[in-house]
């Protein structure tokens, strides 16, 4: 099913593809401080309905993935980078999803501190 997605004041939405089976929480320095509840699709199935301009983007460590947040309400609603195999990837935070409740998913937690 397709999923919608924004940021808090609406400047940057879309839409994802996908069944949400399983999401991942990281506790590295970046994901821990944004609570990013991480949900990985292939980037084709993200779906931009505001420009790539509205997109503020931070990079840092290996600069390979570019997490995008809202240069005016600051949410973070996703990330682009590359799986191992070279393919484009999104990594999507469901609570920016509508109709998701984080408490329903099944949660994988990721040691990103100790990498
Ligand atoms: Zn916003």
């Amino acid at each position: 099913m397709a999923h919608q997605g924004s940021c808090h004041c609406g400047r940057i939405a879309f839409e994802v593809e996908g069944d949400i089976d399983q999401v991942m929480e990281c506790n590295c320095s970046h994901c821990s401080r944004k609570g990013y509840l991480l949900w990985f699709r292939p980037r084709e199935q993200l779906r931009l309905a505001t420009g790539e301009g509205d997109l503020a983007t931070y990079t840092f460590n290996k600069h390979a993935i570019k997490h995008h947040f809202c240069p005016d309400c600051g949410c973070a609603p996703f990330g682009f980078g590359s799986m191992p195999d070279g393919e484009p990837m999104a990594a999507v935070n469901v609570r920016c999803l509508e109709g998701v409740e984080p408490g329903k998913l099944s949660i994988q937690q990721m040691d990103g501190k100790s990498f």
